[in-house]
C-alpha cells in the first residue's frame, strides 16, 4: 500500500479524543504544578522538598515541570494552583499568557523566594548564584501577579548576609496564619526594598519588612513568601506551615491543613521496633532502610546497652543486626531477651546476627532455627563467608512476606554451611556455588514469630527497594499485621 494511503487509513478520532483527568489524578486532591528548571538557587535540591511537603500532607497531587516555557492553556487546564520555584529567562508569549489567564480566571499561584525576581527590569540570573548580564524586556503582568518587583535603583532590592530572625505575623485571622501563633524563628535571607504593588495584604514581616503576603489577580488568589533560600530555611516548621497552607489557600480559598505539618509523620499505631546493632561493623546506609515507613517506628539501641530493661511494654518487634556472644550478656539481659521471645512478639534476625549467641543453644536451635557456626564442632562444620558476590535470589511463594516479589539480582555477601533446622519454612533461595540455597526462613518457634533473612551486608542491598520491601513486610508480619 502507498504510504500516504496508510496514514489516511489511521483512525484519527482515537488519537484526539480527550481522556478524562480522573484517570491520572487522585480524586479529591488539590492539583499542583510546580514550575522550576531554572533558578540561581539550588532548585534541584529544593524542588523535591517543596514537592514532598505537599505530597506527604495527603491534601495535594503534585506534578513538576522543568520547562515552563512550554506551558499552554491546555497543559495548565487540569491544575488548581501553580507554584513558582523559578528564577530565569522569560517563558515566551504563549506560556506567559497561559499562566496569566490561568490565575486571572480564578486559579491559584504561589511564589517562593527568588520566584519574585525574574521578568522585571533586573538582569537574568544563572545557575549557582551566577549572573548572565543579559537584560530582557520586562513582563509587567508577573509583577502584578506576585505583588512586587525587584529594582537595581536605590534603594536596591536585595538582602544582607543570611542570618536568623523572627518572622512576625501581621494578620493572625487569615486562613493561612490562623492558629500558627504570633511568630517563628528562621535562618534565611531577609529580602528588603521590594517595589510593592497596590493591593497586597501582608501576613508576616521580618524586622518590619513584608515577607509573606497575599494579593488578588483578577479572580485568582496569589500567595507570596520571600522565605526559602535553601533546604535549611525550608526545614523551618514556620516555612513549611505557611507554604503548605498558603498553597491550599491559593488553590481553594480555604485552609484545612493543621498548624503543624509533620514531614515524617508516623501512624498512631505504627509497629514499635527495637533495632539492635553492635559487635559487627556495617555501613551507615543500613539505617536508611528504616527511615521512610509510616507504619513502623524504629529505635536503635546498640550494644552493650540493649536488653537492660524489660522490652515487652515498649516494643512489638526486635530486629537484630548485631553479632554478640552469650558471655557478653548479663543474666538480666538474657532474661529480658528470653521474656521478649516468649511473649508472642516478633523477631527479625538479619544477616550477620545469625552468628549471635553460639553458646546459647535455646536461642539458635529453638528460637532462630539456625546458626552461623563460628568454629567447627562435632556435627556442625564451620560456616564460611565470601564478600561481593553477584547472585540470583528467588522468593518462595506461599507466604505473606514473599507474595508477588520477583526473582532478584543481589550483590551481597554469601554464607555457606550455615546450619538450620530441617523444619524451617524457607522464604528465599539463592543460586551460587559459594552460597547456601536457603537464604531466609520462618522459624518453627511457636511462642513468637521469628524470621531470618540472610541478605543485607552492604549498601548495594540496603538501598535496593526489593530488600527494603522484604524487611518492611517481615517486620509487619512478625508484628502480626
Ligand atoms: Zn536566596
Ligand atoms: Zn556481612
Amino acid at each position: 500500500m502507498h504510504k500516504l494511503a496508510l496514514l489516511l487509513a489511521l483512525p484519527l478520532v482515537a488519537q484526539t479524543a480527550p481522556v478524562p483527568d480522573k484517570f491520572f489524578f487522585d480524586t479529591g486532591k488539590v492539583r499542583v504544578l510546580i514550575l522550576t528548571g531554572r533558578n540561581n538557587h539550588e532548585w534541584r535540591v529544593t524542588n523535591p522538598f517543596l514537592r514532598e511537603v505537599l505530597q506527604n500532607s495527603g491534601r495535594f497531587d503534585v506534578r513538576v515541570t522543568e520547562e515552563p516555557s512550554g506551558l499552554t492553556a491546555e497543559t495548565l487546564r487540569p491544575y488548581d494552583v501553580l507554584i513558582s520555584n523559578y528564577c530565569g529567562p522569560r517563558w515566551g508569549v504563549q506560556a506567559e499568557k497561559a499562566v496569566a489567564d490561568f490565575v486571572n480566571g480564578g486559579k491559584g499561584l504561589v511564589v517562593v523566594h527568588a520566584g519574585s525576581y525574574p521578568f522585571g527590569e533586573t538582569a537574568v540570573l544563572s545557575e549557582h548564584m551566577g549572573r548572565t548580564g543579559v537584560y530582557q524586556a520586562p513582563w509587567h503582568e508577573w509583577g502584578l501577579m506576585v505583588g512586587a518587583t525587584w529594582s537595581d535603583a536605590e534603594p536596591k532590592t536585595g538582602h544582607g548576609p543570611r542570618d536568623a530572625f523572627e518572622v512576625v505575623f501581621q494578620d493572625r485571622q487569615h486562613p493561612v496564619t490562623a492558629g500558627l501563633g504570633e511568630r517563628f524563628v528562621t535562618s534565611d535571607e531577609l529580602y528588603r526594598n521590594f517595589r510593592l504593588k497596590p493591593g497586597i495584604h501582608v501576613l508576616a514581616q521580618g524586622r518590619d519588612k513584608p515577607l509573606i503576603w497575599t494579593i488578588a489577580y483578577g479572580k485568582g488568589r496569589v500567595f507570596h513568601t520571600a522565605l526559602g533560600h535553601d533546604l535549611d530555611a525550608m526545614h523551618t516548621p514556620g516555612f513549611i506551615a505557611t507554604y503548605a497552607r498558603g498553597t491550599e489557600w491559593a488553590a481553594t480559598g480555604a485552609v484545612t491543613l493543621p498548624a503543624r505539618i509533620d514531614t515524617d509523620s508516623k501512624d498512631a499505631n505504627a509497629v514499635r521496633v527495637l533495632l539492635v546493632t553492635g559487635g559487627h561493623d556495617h555501613e551507615s546506609s543500613f539505617y536508611g532502610v528504616f527511615e521512610k515507613w509510616r507504619d513502623v517506628r524504629v529505635n536503635v539501641d546498640p550494644h552493650p546497652v540493649p536488653f537492660r530493661s524489660d522490652m515487652r511494654p515498649k516494643y512489638d518487634v526486635l530486629v537484630l543486626y548485631d553479632t554478640l556472644q552469650l558471655e557478653q550478656l548479663s543474666d538480666k539481659a538474657r532474661q529480658n531477651l528470653k521474656d521478649f521471645a516468649e511473649a508472642g512478639k516478633g523477631i527479625l534476625v538479619l544477616h550477620h546476627a545469625i552468628a549471635d549467641f553460639s553458646a546459647w543453644e535455646w536461642w539458635w536451635k529453638e528460637v532462630v532455627g539456625g546458626r552461623y557456626v563460628l568454629k567447627a564442632e562435632p556435627g556442625y562444620p564451620a560456616s564460611k563467608y565470601l564478600h561481593d558476590v553477584e547472585l540470583v535470589v528467588t522468593p518462595k511463594p506461599g507466604h505473606a512476606i514473599t507474595k508477588g516479589l520477583p526473582q532478584m539480582r543481589l550483590f551481597d555477601e554469601t554464607y555457606k554451611q550455615v546450619w538450620h533446622r530441617p523444619d524451617v519454612q524457607v522464604l528465599l533461595t539463592g543460586e551460587h556455588p559459594t552460597s547456601d540455597v536457603e537464604l531466609g526462613w520462618v522459624s518453627p518457634y511457636t511462642k513468637s514469630r521469628v524470621v531470618y533473612l540472610q541478605p543485607g551486608h552492604g549498601r548495594e542491598s540496603h538501598e535496593l527497594p526489593w530488600f527494603r520491601t522484604l524487611v518492611h513486610r517481615t517486620i509487619l508480619w512478625t508484628a502480626g499485621r
